[in-house]
């Protein structure tokens, strides 16, 4: 039998745990739970494949920036435009490089790709700063970039106008992953990237919008780069109750955003509560904390508690907790703080 590549051979899938538990805080999905299940379906022909470029929602959102169809390009989620940018624009005797810690599909993306991947670290206790990041790429010359604003898992963001100034002063492709933008107070470059050489913005439906089941997002960019990027792509990949679902909560955005106001301020209820109890935690701009309690076993303490959060470093003792509805923040407080009073005994 044919071996695996060789260097896919070390790889690990991106890992998931076991989520039989009650309360689940690990993935970063949204609380937006605002569809009907039945909403999907009406007018839709099932026996026909799906509009392959999903123009009805290009059209949408089209509309509401002021952009061009031609500079939009929806996918099976913002996780495949990241392949498909990679794909393009990636390659053998190319680099892709991110600022770690960070999402890990940019590193599993380029390394499938065969790839060449730098992570570039960078302090996780502040904003990040563009001078260092701009010493990150002028050392190691990449050919795409990814910045994550607000990044996963740390939270940390980067000013919109840093990230237009590094795309101006870089040839490279830099590709900003705004997945958690409407839970910051960032205004989104997706309209701008258009106007530039060299940036694409990555959205998704799966956090805010609370969408994740149905795998769909968009990026924006360049023409040029957008119609690249279409030459690599697979017809019908996004299939047409994903489509319509996507459509439907673009129409409700105000419903959205009035979820991610609870969010958000249940993030600082969160965030405070963990500070008073003596944790390590960084100020998010996302639906998750980043929290830093070495020698806590937390991951599994909690566990056993009924709640699942991310265990990023188990040594390190790194973790990242999604924020939930209000219940499930209780839960997981009232789990905290039975380990902090098993601990204080
Ligand atoms: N970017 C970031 C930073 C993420 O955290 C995630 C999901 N965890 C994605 C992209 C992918 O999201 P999706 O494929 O669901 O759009």
């Amino acid at each position: 039998m044919t071996p695996i590549r060789d260097e896919l051979r070390d790889l690990e899938p991106y890992a998931e745990q076991d989520r039989d538990v009650p309360v689940c805080l690990d993935r970063n999905e949204g609380r937006a739970d605002i569809y009907e299940p039945s909403l999907a379906c009406p007018g839709i022909s099932l026996n026909l494949y799906p509009d392959s470029d999903a123009q009805a929602l290009l059209e949408a959102v089209s509309s509401r920036l002021g952009i061009d169809t031609g500079t939009i390009m929806a996918g099976n989620g913002s996780s495949e435009l990241i392949d498909l940018l990679i794909r393009t624009y990636g390659g053998p005797g190319r680099m892709v490089m991110a600022f770690e810690p960070t999402f890990a599909m940019y590193r599993i993306h380029a390394m499938t790709q065969g790839t060449r991947y730098t992570g570039y670290p960078v302090e996780t206790d502040r904003p990040y700063d563009k001078d260092v990041l701009m010493d990150g790429i002028r050392t190691n010359k990449p050919d795409i970039v990814f910045l994550c604003s607000p990044n996963n898992p740390t939270g940390q963001t980067l000013d919109p106008d840093d990230v237009l100034g590094i795309a101006s002063a870089t040839d490279a492709l830099v590709v900003l992953d705004e997945a958690y933008v409407e839970f910051s107070d960032l205004e989104s470059l997706s309209a701008r990237a258009v106007e530039t050489d060299n940036l694409v913005v990555l959205r998704t439906f799966s956090k805010a919008y609370g969408l994740a089941a149905a795998r769909i997002g968009y990026m924006t960019g360049p023409k040029g780069v957008i119609s690249n990027v279409r030459k690599v792509a697979a017809p019908f990949r996004i299939n047409a109750l994903s489509q319509a679902l996507a459509l439907e909560a673009y129409k409700r955005s105000d419903e959205v955003e009035s979820r991610v106001k609870v969010t958000v301020s249940e993030r600082g209820r969160v965030y405070e509560k963990l500070l008073d109890m003596g944790y390590d935690v960084s100020p998010s701009q996302g639906n998750f904390l980043f929290v830093r309690a070495p020698g806590s076993d937390l991951g599994t303490r909690l566990l056993a508690l009924g709640v699942l959060i991310r265990t990023l470093q188990p040594k390190e003792g790194l973790y990242r907790i999604t924020i939930g509805r209000e219940d499930e923040n209780d839960a997981l407080l009232g789990a905290i703080k039975e380990i902090n009073d098993d601990k204080n005994r």
